[in-house]
């Protein structure tokens, strides 16, 4: 089709990127405005104990409606944010309001706040986390950031340094999306890792045939050799549930047990003793 269209197709081509650069610079123009007038909220979605059903963490998942653009998703706004120097304010005000939030619900589990690695990046990013907790009067263990590997592309040593200062603090550090994209098995090794997060894909296929568990089971034996704790997001189903309680995975995140909700709707959740079913 590209071939019959000839010039056309180029010039079809370029409407499309002035399009999106467009939707882009309308998205951080009112970004902007979102994170000075405090219109940005927070969702959480539990993480639970695969066998007891009892809460082990909530991680906190940036939302934004906007009065023009509608509902937007982090999916869209965060790589803006991260695009335009906005992740630091914006990621500021996350991992403030969710210390807030986690201080108001005497949460005895860690409160997960994603951070970007333009955020840990920054010199004073160790002094941000500290003057949070500080703040809200919150330990570091009541805190649990979630970094990517897209840190340590940047400046691997950079990277490590600024780790180094978090697990100094105190503060549990996870590695998110693992096994989605390129994951290095060096970074499980050689970061001040304690929890390595394995993304929904390693799920992919995973069914109540045992024959399709070994993807997952070697996984699971990967992070038990280096000593990290494991978390598998994107657990949907009864058979993906069943197949990590019995491959002896404690921790998960996902739909079978609970969609991100907002802070109304969790409270009622935590009242009831957090548990899932
Ligand atoms: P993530 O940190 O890997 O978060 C998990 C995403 O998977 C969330 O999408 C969550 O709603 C979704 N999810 C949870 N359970 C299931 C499931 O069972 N099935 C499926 N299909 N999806 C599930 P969400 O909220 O749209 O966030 C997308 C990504 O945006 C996050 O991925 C994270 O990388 C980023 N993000 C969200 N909030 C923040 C933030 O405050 N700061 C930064 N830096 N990034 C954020
Ligand atoms: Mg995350
Ligand atoms: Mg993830
Ligand atoms: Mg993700």
């Amino acid at each position: 089709a590209i071939k019959k269209r000839g010039k056309n197709a180029v010039r079809f081509f370029a409407a499309d990127m002035d399009a999106a650069a467009t939707e882009r610079l309308r998205i951080e123009t009112r970004l902007r405005a979102a994170i000075l007038d405090d219109s940005l909220s927070l969702h959480y979605q539990p993480q639970v104990d695969a066998l007891s059903g009892q809460l082990v963490g909530l991680e906190a998942l940036a939302r934004w409606t906007d009065a023009d653009l509608g509902t937007v998703s982090p999916g869209e706004f965060i790589p803006v944010a991260e695009d335009t120097g906005l992740i630091v304010p914006l990621g500021a005000w996350v991992l403030d309001e969710a210390c807030r939030q986690a201080a108001e619900w005497h949460l005895t589990v860690p409160i997960a706040v994603n951070v970007s690695p333009a955020q840990v990046s920054r010199a004073d990013f160790a002094q941000t986390v500290q003057d949070t907790l500080q703040r809200h009067g919150l330990t570091p263990d009541r805190l649990k950031l979630e970094l990517t590997e897209r840190l340590t592309m940047r400046d691997p040593t950079l990277a490590a340094q600024h780790l180094a200062s978090l697990h100094a603090l105190g503060v549990p550090l996870s590695l998110d999306d693992f096994g989605a994209g390129q994951s290095a098995v060096a970074s499980l090794m050689t970061l001040p890792l304690h929890e390595v997060k394995l993304d929904r894909s390693v799920l992919t296929g995973v069914t109540d045939d045992p024959d399709t568990w070994d993807g997952v089971s070697a996984l699971l034996a990967l992070a038990r050799g280096v000593k990290l704790a494991v978390i598998v997001e994107g657990v949907e189903t009864d058979a993906q549930l069943e197949a990590l309680r019995t491959l002896g995975c404690r921790a998960v995140q996902g739909y079978r047990t609970g969609r991100p909700a907002r802070p109304d709707e969790m409270v009622v959740h935590l009242r009831q003793g957090g548990t899932t079913p």
